[in-house]
């Protein structure tokens, strides 16, 4: 019983007792399944393809094993160079990223950077003209830095990036394949996201030998610890269901997400005509207001975030009350990053969608990708008319009747060529059921 508890802790994962102190004091006990399963395998140097769940911990199961291999025995490091890479694609998870790694590796005497887009660079320059062996970036920035030569990218050893598929979905693809190519072969490589898309896996085949598939769960599962409810709405209503669900729910904190910056802008100034504290989200905004405005999210200055896709990758918000998709994404597999946002860690969370006439067909697209259908809830003062009066949005699936086989200890016995009883098979069942049928008017009536 000890020995299984022992097993079931970092400390049983072989990193050095310098990052394990560090874990003990920021309250981490037991690894996660994806820590569990993932630490081993980096540690060992191998490259790998992860898909694991939102909110499963897929930032401690790849920093801390790479972390490790830098300065596996903790003693001060003479030479300061990039050594690991970690590429996000926005600056918010960037920024999210480079808060959890530089505690750890400061801890090990190593040195970081954060380098996004937005500001000057010149801060940035002389702080890796010191020298730095933990760099956390943005592709466009990223790039600007190794074409001046600021990054030798052949120096490092570890390179992971984040959220590989939404590298896709913003276009920055080229950059990633300009980045793997100025890379030794023989460097560590991670990719990693909740949806691993076919192409993000060709991707990183092309690159990537040999190339380990570590899949916690199939690429796109949602998290069982959230909740679903979609609420079919007249479009010109969205703005006062929102607001409605907001206080009839009680949401302290809540995070709005919305297709177009426009919306997000539109979306938040109804709610802020109802006096509610709202912040917007989206790529339009400079990057200090981006900054100041998550920053006061996550302390609880500001209640509802309005965000467009920018914000549903990675971010992890605690005590987040709920995830109110305004509309459904652009990019289906975006649906399941946005509900991503709560749930996380094993705790519940809650998602409502509000869908529109309008938006049936995405929505019939959507569940095509979620394999299942969303929870509906019909609320009179806010539902379409012909809805409201079918009382549903889709059709109820109705539960299909099990045909009645026969218990195992039938009284009709099945023998075999010899004349001894064999075991039963499904086709018996049914000649059994057949035969019965034949013999009672009662079950010949059923059809
Ligand atoms: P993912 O990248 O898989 O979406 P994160 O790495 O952002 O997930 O982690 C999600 C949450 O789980 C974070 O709040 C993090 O602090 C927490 N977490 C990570 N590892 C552990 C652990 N071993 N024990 C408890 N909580 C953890
Ligand atoms: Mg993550």
């Amino acid at each position: 019983m000890a020995e299984k508890e022992t097993n079931n802790r970092f400390s049983a994962l072989k990193l050095n007792s310098v990052l394990l102190d560090r874990l003990h004091k920021e309250g981490y006990n037991d690894p996660t399944p994806v820590q569990k399963r993932l630490i081993p395998v980096l540690l060992a140097g191998s490259s790998a393809i992860v898909s694991a769940q939102t909110g499963s911990g897929k930032t401690l199961a790849f920093l801390l094993p790479l972390l490790h291999q830098v300065n596996p025995d903790a003693v001060p490091v003479a030479h300061h160079y990039t050594k690991i890479f970690i590429l996000s694609p926005t600056k918010e998870l960037a920024q999210q990223l480079f808060g959890i790694a530089k505690p750890f590796a400061e801890a090990l005497g190593l040195r970081t950077a954060l380098l996004q887009g937005g500001g000057r660079r010149t801060g940035e320059n002389s702080i890796l003209k010191r020298g730095v062996d933990v760099v956390v970036a943005t592709p466009q920035r990223a790039l600007e830095h190794m074409e001046a030569r600021h990054i030798d990218m052949k120096s490092v050893k570890h390179f992971v990036v984040d959220e590989a598929d939404m590298m896709f979905d913003m276009g920055f693809v080229s950059y990633l394949e300009t980045i793997f190519s100025m890379m030794t072969e023989r460097s560590q490589k991670v990719i990693v996201s909740a949806t691993v898309t076919p192409r993000v896996v060709k991707l990183a085949k092309g690159y990537i030998k040999p190339l380990k598939r570590i899949e916690l769960d199939p690429p796109g599962k949602i998290a069982d610890t959230i909740t679903h409810e979609l609420f079919p709405v007249v479009r010109s209503q969205k703005e006062a269901l929102l607001s409605w669900l907001i206080s009839s729910r009680n949401l302290k904190r809540v995070l709005v997400f919305v297709r177009k910056k426009e919306l997000a802008d539109g979306v938040a100034e109804a709610l802020r005509s109802w006096d509610y504290k709202v912040g917007i989200l989206h790529g339009e905004r400079m990057h200090q207001e981006r900054k100041k405005t998550l920053l006061a999210f996550r302390e609880g200055r500001i209640a509802v975030l309005v965000a467009t896709d920018i914000a549903a990758r990675g971010l992890d918000i605690p005590e987040l009350d709920a995830v109110i998709n305004y509309d459904i994404p652009h990019v289906k597999h975006d649906f399941i990053h946005r509900v991503g946002r709560t749930g996380r860690a094993g705790k519940e969370g809650v998602a409502m969608t509000l869908v529109s006439p309008e938006e049936i067909e995405q929505l019939v697209d959507l569940h095509k990708v979620l394999g299942e259908k969303i929870k509906e809830v019909i609320l009179p003062d806010f539902a379409p008319k012909a809805i409201k009066a079918r009382g549903y949005l889709f059709q109820p699936q109705r539960r299909k009747r099990k045909p009645v086989l026969p218990k195992k200890e039938n009284p009709v016995s099945v023998l075999n060529k010899k004349g001894k009883k064999r075991k039963t098979t499904k086709r018996d069942g049914f000649k059994i059921l057949d035969a019965k049928k034949a013999k009672s008017p009662k079950l010949r009536k059923r059809k």
